[in-house]
């Protein structure tokens, strides 16, 4: 890990922030590299959660007003527990303090954590004794506007400036269910003593996904992609299951076909991003640990060396965000649904009789017919209708009942959402762990970064075998027609060939291509492989598509030209 760590920062993956002013826990810079990772790591996702589904993608504001979040329930209940010593000052998470002193796992209530406090007589670093246990409410609070302004919060995920657009989504979707919105973004949790480096930031990058379905229809059309895939999961209780993902549907270790679909999708995406698959892992949330709204609930988690750490959280949230928000927002955020063909139901229906209903109640009777007319509930031998605070009985003789049948061409529902949401500096980071590998080549040790060829922010090196006219000049317009073909294209010209192979294995460039004497001859450069150094030599105008088929992975260096290493 200290090799790993420190390769990033001098290489130019991923900086401190504020470095020069002594830095701050939580927060990090992306150096050229590292943006470059992640911006693919970006598109990739696009790729799998966007364009390959009946899904848009779209952009709200990282802050938001205080309604939000009081109708979301982030403004009462999105709280860490915290404690802080009365010597020293210092404020822990008192979950990570007590597993970390104890390893002991913590329920996030104050009321626990006292009491393990008090059991233990667990301490401050300093010696010191804790306050009383805290809840500490986890977002930015900011103020809108000048003097007082309007209560405001950095968003602390990026959902739900999607749930508060489902009317104009929906609208935009014609009504037809199911649909996905996704956003990608920043995101602000106020971290109350963040240690891991990149695994805990206060400003970080979501990709979420809100996937809307009708609350009977949790399957997916493509499922069949993924029925056969084979995955590691850890259910609630624990127990390890070597599985396909048809199967523990069947045997309802994942609660239904469209959860597993996502979760398949993601293990897919995963892995093709550059997560190795002996490192990753589905676990089930446990019951105690899943939101009281949530279906079922699965994180998707990297070996690293913080330990398993969950880097995707997969959600049925049911219909709480929507119904949460069109509780307190008092607007419609249900679908009308209209059937592909009308469904003909038998219904019930009440019919008053007025000449008996009349001389009973009088001035009442119209509003008991209507009553009665509405009324759904069980038949007896008395009605008791509750009208405007005040009771009415109803005989039995006082009305009739009918079955007619009736034509329903539709049904209002609030849709379900499935919610896979993605943290990308976390998937950025474990990309860059499991990459990160040693070898020796000519007897000398190398550093390499095994990243996937697609995912690789320099993805051509062009390097001139002198550091002298014509090779530079020619490695020049060689640079200059790759690029022009959109690759990410680098020329470098400084120190030994061999150093600067080394240099570019080392942060993960899969092809460097050399121009050397021949190159004058025949118009051929070489291309080297960054895994195996094999070299094949080929002519310099097919390069263009030469690349572009090793850099998406549909052919290999055998297949492009000899090899002569
Ligand atoms: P959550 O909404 O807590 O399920 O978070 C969704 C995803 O965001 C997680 O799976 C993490 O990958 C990521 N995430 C959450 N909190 C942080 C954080 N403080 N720093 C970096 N990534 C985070």
């Amino acid at each position: 890990m200290k090799d790993v760590g420190e390769m990033l920062v001098r290489r130019g993956y991923l900086w401190q922030s504020f470095e020069i002013y002594g830095g701050m826990a939580g927060f990090v810079d992306y150096g050229p590299l590292g943006n470059g990772l992640r911006r693919a790591l970006e598109n990739l996702w696009r790729e799998y959660f966007v364009v390959n589904e009946r899904a848009v993608e779209i952009d709200t504001p990282t802050i938001g007003i205080e309604d939000v979040f009081i109708a979301s329930g982030h403004a009462s209940s999105f709280t860490d527990v915290a404690v802080e010593c009365k010597k020293c000052g210092k404020i822990f998470r008192a979950d990570h303090y007590i597993k970390e002193k104890l390893g002991i796992e913590t329920e996030e209530t104050i009321d626990f954590v006292r009491e393990v406090i008090t059991t233990y007589d667990v301490k401050c670093e300093c010696g010191g004794n804790f306050k009383e246990p805290e809840n500490f409410n986890l977002m930015f609070s900011t103020t809108i506007g000048p003097g007082r302004g309007k209560q405001g919060y950095l968003r602390p995920e990026t959902a739900q400036g999607i749930f508060i657009n489902f009317k104009r989504l929906s609208d935009y979707f014609r009504d037809k269910l199911p649909f996905g919105v996704c956003q990608i973004g920043r995101a602000y949790r106020n971290e109350i003593s963040p240690r891991q480096g990149v695994i805990r930031l206060r400003e970080f990058n979501q990709a979420e996904l809100e996937y809307f379905v009708h609350p009977g229809e949790k399957k997916h059309p493509l499922f069949d992609n993924y029925r056969e895939f084979r995955i590691l999961l850890v259910d609630k209780n624990d127990e390890e299951h070597d599985i396909t993902l048809g199967e523990a549907v069947e045997r309802g270790i994942i609660a239904h076909e469209l959860l597993a679909y996502f979760i398949g999708k993601t293990a897919d995406f995963l892995l093709k991003a550059g997560i190795k698959k002996d490192k990753m892992r589905f676990r089930q949330h446990k019951d105690d640990e899943r939101a009281h709204y949530a279906v079922d609930c699965w994180d998707a988690e990297a070996y690293t060396s913080y330990g398993w750490i969950e880097i995707v959280g997969i959600a049925d949230r049911g219909d709480y965000d929507l119904s949460k928000h069109r509780e307190y927002s008092k607007e419609d955020l249900s679908i009308f649904i209209n059937y592909d063909e009308p469904v003909v139901r038998k219904v019930r229906k009440i019919l008053p009789d007025m000449s008996k209903l009349g001389p009973k109640f009088r001035k009442n009777a119209k509003k008991v017919a209507e009553a009665l007319e509405k009324y759904s509930g069980e038949i007896d031998d008395v009605l008791t209708l509750e009208i405007d605070g005040e009771k009415f009985e109803v005989d039995r003789d006082l009305f009739e009942i009918v079955e007619e049948e009736e034509k329903v061409y539709g049904e209002r529902v609030v849709p379900h959402v499935i919610e896979p949401s993605f943290g990308l500096d976390r998937i950025t980071y474990a990309i860059l762990e499991h990459s990160f590998d040693r070898d020796v080549i000519d007897g000398e040790e190398r550093r390499v970064l095994r990243l996937k060829r697609w995912m690789a922010p320099v993805q051509i090196a062009v390097l001139p075998l002198l550091s002298r006219e014509p090779f530079t000049g020619k490695a020049e317009e060689i640079t200059v027609m790759l690029k022009k073909s959109g690759f990410f294209t680098e020329k470098d010209e400084s120190g030994s060939i061999g150093r600067r192979y080394r240099r570019y294995d080392e942060i993960g460039t899969p092809f460097c291509i050399t121009v050397d004497h021949q190159s004058f001859e025949d118009s051929t450069v070489t291309i080297r492989d960054r895994d195996t150094t094999r070299q094949v030599r080929v002519k310099e105008l097919e390069l263009p598509e030469i690349m572009k088929s090793l850099l998406s992975g549909e052919r290999e260096l055998t297949e492009v030209g000899e090899l002569f290493k």
